[in-house]
């Protein structure tokens, strides 16, 4: 067996992600020696240590990185602020600050200037993922064939980015290094948005009157249900995400607007071939994820 990555891993957030990579870190034991697990509550660290998914629980976020030569920020994004700011003095030198989140600008923005000299920040965004959450939720399949994004900063010490990179090659993923704000350009068309059609679709059809929002529920076919599917997600993890990849999402959806409006136009004037082109083009976005097996 390879030697571990990390001699001490503390994973600050232990649910769907972060509990993933414990899971993993335990079945192979080459990505790090020992496992230390932080959360904002007691009763998630009670779950986790009965799981056994981690070494050592810690409330604390000080002494949960204390003596951690890798640190992987896993909770929703909008808390890693406050995180960083916490553990910075308790960073140990030449250890590796890494995270997870699903916004990248936004973190460069709040995290790195609390980063202690010596420490090495390798932001990073596993694209992988569940409607579910909290520590009962990971599993170790979860990455597997999956894309984990890096975006360190230029200047960034090559080892500790190799050192990310090998953690996530040993969960299953593929890495590939990209630039910040076009990480969350990418992010905001192929997951940010769709998400918040799906949260905005689910509530449309919340708010019809009675009978007909107890149909939509009775004869809800492939379409609607998999929007709840999406909908199904953890609200604090996508207030974040939203609040904190703005600009993009913003962007986005103002593009997404003006294709909605044309094909509102298409189908008021029966231009059928317009229609047409467009369900070709979704067929093709789908046929080419299943080659790719993403799908
Ligand atoms: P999750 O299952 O909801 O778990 C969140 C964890 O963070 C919990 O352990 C929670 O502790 C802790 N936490 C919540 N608020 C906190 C705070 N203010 N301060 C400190 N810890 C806090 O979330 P997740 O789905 O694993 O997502 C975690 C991160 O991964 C997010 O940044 C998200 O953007 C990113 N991500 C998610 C997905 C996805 O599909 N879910 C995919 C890729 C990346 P308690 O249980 O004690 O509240």
């Amino acid at each position: 067996m390879a030697e571990p990555i990390f001699r001490r891993l503390a994973l600050l957030g232990i649910g769907l992600i972060g509990s993933s990579v414990a899971r993993i870190a335990r079945y192979r034991g080459d990505i790090a020696g020992e496992v230390v697990a932080n959360a904002r509550t007691q009763s998630t660290l009670d779950r986790v240590a009965e799981l056994g998914i981690a070494d050592r629980v810690e409330l604390d976020p000080a002494r949960a990185v204390a003596g951690a030569d890798g640190v992987m920020l896993c909770s929703p994004v909008g808390s890693f602020a406050a995180l960083a700011e916490t553990i910075a003095p308790h960073l140990q030198p030449g250890a590796v600050l890494t995270d997870v989140g699903s916004t990248k600008v936004s973190v460069i923005r709040d995290v790195g200037p609390l980063v202690p000299p010596g420490v090495h920040f390798v932001p990073a965004h596993p694209l992988a993922g569940t409607e579910f959450s909290g520590p009962d939720a990971g599993f170790c399949e979860l990455f597997e064939n999956r894309c984990c994004l890096l975006t360190p900063l230029p200047g960034t010490d090559e080892d500790a980015v190799e050192r990310v990179a090998e953690l996530w090659r040993r969960c299953g993923a593929t890495v590939e290094l990209m630039e910040p704000a076009h990480h969350d350009r990418v992010l905001a068309i192929v997951s940010h948005l769709p998400h918040l059609i799906a949260f905005t679709i689910c509530g449309t059809a919340d708010d019809l009157e009675g009978e007909s929002r107890q149909q939509v529920l009775r004869f809800a076919a492939t379409g609607f249900r998999d929007f709840t599917r999406i909908a199904a997600s953890d609200p604090v993890m996508w207030r974040d995400v939203f609040l904190n990849n703005r600009e993009a999402l913003l962007e986005m959806l103002a593009r997404f607007t003006e294709d909605a409006q044309a094909m509102a136009r298409a189908v008021r004037w029966g231009d059928a071939a317009y229609i047409e082109d467009k369900v070709e083009r979704g067929r093709k976005i789908r046929r080419g994820l299943i080659e790719l097996k993403q799908a």
